[in-house]
C-alpha cells in the first residue's frame, strides 16, 4: 500500500491553519470559504493573491484525477471514475431528482467483503480512502451539479464504510459541519459490520443507517454476504435495534432482488418478520448483472409482486428505479465495465460472460 501525499481536503480547518503557520487568519478563512462554501478549486479562489494560490496548489494536490465520466438518464445521472494517487480508482455518482440531488460516494478502493454478486466485491480490496479522497468526491460532484442543490450523501459507492471507520467519520463530520448537510441527509450503508454499527450508535451525529441485507435467513445470507458467518442475522438485528433506540432513526434495509434466489414469497415473509419490530424501511432493487455472477435480477413483474407481498405483510417498501445507474447498481460497475459504459449513453452495458464467473447459490 503506497503512502499518499496530503491532499487539500484531508485537513480540517485547525490542521490546515497549523500547516499554514504564519498565514493571516483572514487568509485561512478565505481559503476555507473557497474550498467549502464556494466549492471551487484553489486556482479559482481569487480572494487570495495569485502567488499564494500557486504555492497552495503546489503544496496540496487534489486527490481525484478524472479517468472517465458517464452521463445517462437525460443528464439526471452522472458517474465519474477517478484515478487516485498510487494507481487505485474509485467511482462517484451524482443523481438529480425533482427536488434534490444525491451524491453516492466510495469509502474504499475495492472491498474486502467479497459479496459474490457485487462488482466491487468480485475485484477484492485495494486500500482505504483518506478523508480528503472521500470529501473531494462530494465537492467535485457539487461543482458539476451547478444549479442543483446537493442535499443528500450516501456511502453506497465502492467499499465498506464501517471497515474504514475513522476517515469515513471525519468525512461525515466535515460534510456536516463545513459542507453544511444535516445528519438526516447523510446515509452510511453497511453490509453488517456490527462493531461499526455499535460505534456509530455512540457517535454524536444521528446519520441514517442502511443495511445491505439481501437475505433474511442465515443459510442464504451466508452464501450471498460472506460476512454473515461472522455477524449473523440475529446479532445484526440486535445492533440495528440498538441503533434505532440510540438515534431514533429508522434503519433501512437494502435488498437486491436476485431471480429465483431471494425473491420468493417465503423471502418476503421472513423479511417482514425482521423489519416489523424495527419498523424498518426496505429498498428493493433488481440485481444488476455483473461479470462474475451468473444469476440475473428479478424480472420487473415479479419485483412488483414481491413489493406487494411485503406491503401485505405490513412492510414499508420502495422499489428503486432501475435505470441502469441507480445508486445501488453503481457499486464497482463503472470501474468493471469502464470501457463499455463510456461508449454507452444508457449506463453500464450488460455483463459479458466471464471465465471467472462463479455459480450463484442454488435454491433447495
Ligand atoms: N459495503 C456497503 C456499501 C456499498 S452500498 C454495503 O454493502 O452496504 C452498495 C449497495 O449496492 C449495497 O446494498 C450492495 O449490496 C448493492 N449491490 C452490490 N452489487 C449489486 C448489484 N450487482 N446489483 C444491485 N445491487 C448491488
Amino acid at each position: 500500500m503506497s503512502k499518499t501525499a496530503t491532499t487539500i481536503y484531508d485537513l480540517g480547518r485547525a490542521e490546515l491553519a497549523e500547516r499554514l503557520d504564519g498565514m493571516a487568519t483572514y487568509r485561512v478563512d478565505q481559503l476555507w470559504r473557497g474550498l467549502y462554501d464556494d466549492g471551487i478549486a484553489i486556482a479559482e479562489i481569487t480572494t487570495l493573491p495569485a502567488s499564494l494560490r500557486a504555492e497552495l496548489e503546489a503544496e496540496f494536490p487534489t486527490a481525484l484525477d478524472l479517468a472517465a465520466e458517464s452521463v445517462s438518464d437525460d443528464g439526471e445521472t452522472i458517474k465519474w471514475l477517478w484515478n487516485l494517487q498510487g494507481g487505485a480508482a474509485v467511482e462517484t455518482v451524482l443523481m438529480h431528482y425533482r427536488d434534490r440531488s444525491t451524491v453516492c460516494i466510495s469509502s474504499q478502493a475495492g472491498c474486502a467483503m467479497a459479496c459474490g454478486f457485487c462488482a466491487t466485491g468480485q475485484a477484492g480490496f485495494e486500500r482505504h480512502l483518506t478523508v480528503g479522497e472521500i470529501v473531494e468526491q462530494v465537492i467535485r460532484a457539487r461543482r458539476a451539479a451547478g444549479e442543483h442543490r446537493v442535499s443528500n450523501i450516501v456511502f453506497m459507492g465502492m467499499g465498506e464504510p464501517l471497515a474504514n471507520y475513522d476517515p469515513m467519520w471525519t468525512a461525515v463530520e466535515r460534510l456536516h459541519g463545513d459542507f453544511g448537510l444535516s445528519a438526516r441527509h447523510l446515509t452510511v450503508s453497511t453490509v453488517g459490520v456490527i462493531p461499526g454499527i455499535n460505534k456509530l450508535a455512540k457517535a454524536d451525529l444521528p446519520v441514517n443507517l442502511a443495511v445491505s441485507l439481501h437475505a433474511a435467513n442465515d443459510e442464504l445470507r451466508d452464501e450471498l454476504v460472506p460476512l454473515n458467518k461472522r455477524y449473523p442475522i440475529a446479532d445484526l438485528m440486535d445492533a440495528c435495534h440498538a441503533y434505532f433506540d440510540a438515534k431514533g432513526r429508522r434503519v433501512s434495509f437494502e435488498w437486491a432482488l436476485i431471480d429465483g434466489v431471494n425473491d420468493r414469497r417465503s423471502d418476503a415473509k421472513e423479511l417482514s418478520r425482521l423489519t416489523q419490530p424495527l419498523r424498518a424501511h426496505v429498498n428493493l432493487i433488481p440485481l444488476n448483472p455483473t461479470p462474475g455472477y451468473l444469476t440475473q435480477g428479478t424480472p420487473k413483474a415479479r419485483v412488483r409482486e414481491f413489493a406487494a407481498e411485503l406491503e401485505a405483510f405490513g412492510v414499508n417498501v420502495t422499489v428503486r428505479r432501475n435505470r441502469g445507474t441507480e445508486i445501488d447498481a453503481a457499486c464497482g460497475q463503472l470501474r468493471a465495465n469502464s470501457q463499455a459504459a463510456m461508449a454507452s449513453e444508457d449506463g453500464p452495458s450488460p455483463a459479458t460472460a466471464s471465465t471467472t464467473a462463479v455459480a450463484p447459490p442454488t435454491r433447495r
